[in-house]
């Protein structure tokens, strides 16, 4: 039996007859765009789709990054890469810049009181430019061949997750710039030789964001919430084929 799946929960559910806010976490409201079913499933019912395993080198890139950012944060200078850019910012110095990281406790909040949603998130990184607009940064890792882009289709999420920081830090007083920025590091699958060593390439992708979706989205979460009934599944998923069939596999025995 996996060690990681631990079934049915039965603390932090949305219920619908309590009147205390509920806290939603972005990336769980990013599951209720990918699939009503499946938000409804976990946060209403308690059973979440099995975790993934953890991507460690993504994690161990998404610490330096920030450990290399924090630098210049500290002394208030621009990041190299970013001068390679030519981006008007430098890192935000701000006192809450550590509980805002803090996905799993913390995070950046705010109270939205027309779904009664705590809404939450942990941040990679914000910069701020010489008007003293603030931009949303997050930090990526991969390893293909080719160019890095933000465009495709699964990438939707990445975008999503750009534009909820976004809103998130309007809503708690901030002024944002629509421009986000994605830090990608592509390891380099190219080398004659892997010798002990993965090289990268560092790319700083401006992505404008559009938060005007967030509050209907969020409407429309606490009345999936809220029914009794269950919600349809998302039309294309490979986790709902395959239960499918090996329901009906059973079935068949
Ligand atoms: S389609 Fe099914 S398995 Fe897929 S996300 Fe929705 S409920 Fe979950």
């Amino acid at each position: 039996m996996s060690q990681y799946y631990s079934g049915q929960r039965v603390r932090g559910l949305f219920d619908p007859k309590s009147k205390e806010p509920f806290v939603l976490s972005r990336t769980k409201l990013d599951l209720f765009m990918n699939c009503a079913r499946c938000f409804y499933f976990d946060q209403r019912l308690g059973i979440a789709q099995p975790p993934g395993f953890p991507f460690s080198l993504n994690n161990a890139v998404d610490i330096l990054l920030k450990k290399e950012f924090d630098i210049h944060r500290a002394e208030g200078t621009k990041h190299p890469l970013v001068e390679t850019y030519g981006i008007d910012a430098i890192p935000f110095q701000h006192e809450k810049m550590e509980e805002w990281r803090d996905a799993r406790t913390a995070g950046i909040r705010f109270f939205y009181e027309a779904a009664n949603f705590i809404v939450r998130g942990g941040i990679d990184d914000v910069w701020i430019n010489s008007q003293g607009k603030l931009h949303i940064v997050d930090y990526k890792a991969t390893a293909k061949n080719g160019e890095i882009g933000i465009d495709a289709d699964w990438q939707e999420g990445y975008r999503r997750q750009i534009e909820i920081y976004q809103w998130l830090f309007r809503k708690n007083g901030f002024d944002v710039s629509e421009i986000g920025y994605f830090v990608y590091v592509n390891g380099k699958t190219d080398a004659k030789a892997f010798d002990g060593k993965l090289k990268f390439d560092v790319k700083i992708i401006p992505y404008e964001g559009n938060d005007s979706w967030v509050e209907d989205a969020l409407a429309k979460a606490h009345a999936c919430l809220i029914s009794d009934a269950l919600p349809a599944a998302a039309a294309q998923c490979d986790f709902c084929r395959y239960r499918k069939c090996t329901a009906e596999a059973e079935l068949r025995m």
